[in-house]
């Protein structure tokens, strides 16, 4: 890297920039949302988009060596960059729908003559900020759930499939019905017998390669979650579906494009990834749950417990459930931590239950004990939040 774009990065890390830009110091303890701005990047991206950001590249070029990081990295034969993994859902369903044909891709969300049915489990139409089914029908294809909410047998995913069926989308997330529902394998199984595609979103899956090595033909992810990456959404399994993923940037996918610097920054993200020290990560995340455990028992009114991941990420977080007789609730101590100095935001989307978690993955050296502090802070104050002036965030509906 050049002295000066290393000057540079310097800099800019030097600077305090949001309080220039008027945002409140937020710690953010909830996981990676997209309200929160996701994850940290990896210094290894933020490098390769400072390196590239001047250069002239051939996207064409980049757009090939970004397929062989992705490829490497999931086990797939090929891989795709694009905007989100929503944009990537989108892509992928409509490389379904078109296959390689470029009129085809140019007349969608017309998709006349084309199949454009898409088969999903109704306990997998999940809403990460946007609703699942209205990132696949913006293809022009129509969602045809499976089951219902309360499960789903073998033989309703295979009656439903017909000739109209261009694919199925299996989503693995927390946010899914966690029961009853038709696992990968059986989807894989009942979708390749009759030659229907089936693309899983692991949007926020640490594991890179367990989809596609489990039967599915495309598999999705953001590269701003666990990645660390700038925000992108890649595509990644068999060569010819991604192709015609990626053929839809000259059409529907023409909003959803990257530039050089999102492409070359994910690449960075996913070869910092198969590199990262997982273990020594989990050590430090697991000491800053203990911490927070410690500081917690002093209140009687509280209590908590580590629990895994509900998708098997290998990470633990510390829930607090607030006690009956305690004069918080889940939300209003939420609410306290947010509206706080300096601001910590819980993960909150299960306050009705009586807890919020506490998410160690995103947190700078030192911000532990910050948390720890405000905890012991905010929990001994007299009188509740709501007087403190600044309204609480309202972040409903979003949980990813
Ligand atoms: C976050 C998330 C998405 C959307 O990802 P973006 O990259 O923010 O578009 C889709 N599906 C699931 C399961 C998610 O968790």
């Amino acid at each position: 890297m050049q002295a000066d774009t290393i000057a540079a990065l310097a800099a800019a890390a030097a600077r305090d920039i949001r309080a220039e830009l008027g945002l409140r110091p937020i710690i953010n303890v909830s996981g990676t949302m997209t309200v929160l701005g996701a994850s940290i990047m990896v210094p290894q991206a933020v490098a390769a988009m400072a390196a590239i950001a001047g250069e002239f590249v051939e996207m064409d070029h980049l757009h090939r060596a970004a397929s062989k990081v992705v490829a490497q990295a999931t086990g797939g034969e090929a891989g795709f960059i694009t905007a989100s993994c929503a944009g990537a859902i989108t892509l992928a369903v409509a490389g379904t729908l078109t296959g390689d044909r470029l009129l085809a891709i140019e007349r969608l969300p017309d998709t006349s003559g084309l199949k454009n049915e898409v088969l999903v489990q109704i306990g997998h139409l999940v809403g990460y900020g946007a609703s699942l089914q209205q990132t696949i029908e913006m293809t022009g294809a129509r969602v045809v759930t499976v089951g219902t909410v309360s499960g789903a047998h073998a033989y309703q995913l295979d009656e439903a499939i017909t000739a109209n069926t261009a694919c199925a989308v299996f989503v693995v997330s927390h946010m899914t019905v966690q029961y009853a529902l038709l696992a990968l394998e059986d989807v894989c199984r009942i979708c390749h017998a009759k030659g229907v595609p089936v693309i899983v979103d692991a949007a926020s899956e640490y594991d890179l390669r367990g989809f596609l090595a489990r039967g599915a033909d495309l598999v999705v992810y953001s590269g701003h979650k666990f990645l660390g990456g700038p925000t992108t959404g890649i595509v990644a399994g068999r060569a010819p579906l991604v192709h015609a993923a990626s053929l839809q940037n000259r059409g529907i996918g023409r909003g959803m494009k990257v530039g050089k610097e999102s492409v070359a920054g994910v690449m960075a993200a996913l070869q910092a990834w198969m590199k990262r020290d997982h273990a020594a990560i989990r050590l430090r995340e697991d000491a800053a749950l203990r911490l927070w455990q410690a500081c917690l028992r002093q209140f009687a009114d509280l209590s908590c417990e580590c629990v895994p991941d509900p998708t098997g990420n290998p990470l633990q977080r510390l829930r607090v459930r607030v006690l009956p007789g305690s004069r918080w609730t889940a939300r209003t101590l939420a609410d306290a931590l947010a509206t706080g100095d300096p601001p910590v935001m819980v993960r909150d989307y299960q306050t009705d239950l009586g807890y919020v978690d506490l998410d160690p993955c995103n947190l700078h050296p030192g911000e532990a004990e910050i948390v720890a502090r405000q905890l012991a802070t905010r929990l001994r104050e007299p009188s509740e939040i709501t007087q403190c002036g600044i309204a609480p965030l309202s972040r409903s509906g979003e949980c990813a």
